[in-house]
């Protein structure tokens, strides 16, 4: 690691050590939270970035302080050269995870076992086919569902992305709570949040608070145990007694955990957000395809880091359309 500069702490005495990567725009869904339903304007082949280029800029802030790095999308795995990725980005110090819609991840279990891939996140949003077709526009639920027991059976560290929407899937919280009862898995409840194109509504949104309630109304209250959150943890972790599995929360609209954020985000055409909500994008891919330095621009962006999502630091703002909409949508981010 270069001991001379810190360029990955911000102003607010973050140290950023977690690289979120974008491989691709393209996915084999169409969740309706996460790509607008007319679909999303691809960036040209030749924006996007190669193999190299993701392992020469992850390359750099793996020399300056990254310890993890989550491969992301649209649907990574959609990626032809996948493989080619898993093993450049595998080749340096830092923990390797991915998040993926499972629909096709049976196919690449060794690549991914070989590359030192131990804990995958899934995204299922129902445990109901009908519901989940109409939530991603395809036929795709005993797939994912198996593949994420498949998974869980070749010993990978399962966690399951809820994104919950009201009146949708928010009856659904304790069948997949009651999932945890025998299987290992976090089942990761997302509050909904605003981005490009998503139609998002605060009315549609459910909360921390209320997503407790329903499992308090479900459980004893001494049933439900409070487990210790990881550092830097973007999640509340709870476990139910007895329970193989837990499930947690990511508040980011009621209850932020901006205070302990290290997360920077590498888009698929190689833009830096300093942040989720970030309107502002620092290009990375054209200075290191000039042959110049990213450090300098990487810092920059890292210095303009808002403390609490990209400025929108109150409810109000977060409403505001004018500012949540003036970011991407959530398949070219990858979340
Ligand atoms: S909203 Fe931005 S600052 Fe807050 S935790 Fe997420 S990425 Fe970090």
């Amino acid at each position: 690691m270069k001991e001379h500069k810190n360029i990955l702490k911000d102003t607010h005495g973050r140290a950023h050590s977690y690289l979120r990567i974008s491989l691709t725009e393209r996915c084999n869904l169409r969740c309706s939270y996460c790509m607008p339903a007319e679909g999303v304007q691809l960036s040209p082949k030749g924006h996007l970035m190669s193999y190299e280029e993701i392992y020469e800029i992850a390359k750099t802030f793996v020399e300056h302080g990254v310890t993890k790095i989550r491969l992301t999308g649209g649907e990574p795995l959609v990626r032809k050269d996948i493989s080619v990725i898993l093993e450049k980005l595998a080749s340096l110090s830092v923990e390797l995870s991915i998040t993926t819609n499972a629909v096709n991840v049976d196919r690449h279990i060794d690549t991914l076992k070989t590359n030192g891939i131990k804990t995958i996140n899934v995204s299922l949003d129902s445990l109901n086919a009908e519901k989940f077709k109409h939530i991603t526009r395809r036929d795709y639920f005993e797939k994912v569902y198996n593949n994420i027991l498949l998974l869980n059976s070749e010993g990978f560290k399962v966690k399951v992305n809820v994104v919950l929407m009201k009146d949708f899937n928010d009856n659904e919280i304790i069948d997949f709570i009651n999932l945890t009862k025998t299987l290992p898995l976090t089942i990761r409840f997302i509050e909904f949040m605003p981005f490009d194109g998503n139609k998002w509504d605060m009315a549609k949104m459910v909360s921390y608070k209320s997503i407790m309630e329903t499992v308090y109304n479900a459980f004893p209250e001494d049933q439900v145990h409070r487990l210790q959150d990881a550092p830097n943890d973007t999640s509340k972790n709870y476990r139910i007694k007895g329970f193989q599995g837990s499930f947690a929360i990511i508040s980011s609209v009621t209850n932020p955990f901006c205070d302990s954020c290290n997360r920077l985000r590498l888009t698929a055409n190689g833009q830096l957000k300093n942040c989720l909500f970030s309107s502002t994008e620092s290009d990375l891919l054209t200075s290191l395809r000039q042959g110049k330095s990213i450090e300098p621009i990487i810092q920059k962006a890292v210095l303009g880091k808002f403390k609490i999502r990209g400025s929108m630091n109150t409810l109000k703002k977060l409403q505001d359309p004018k500012l949540h909409s003036n970011n991407r949508s959530m398949i070219s981010i990858g979340g």
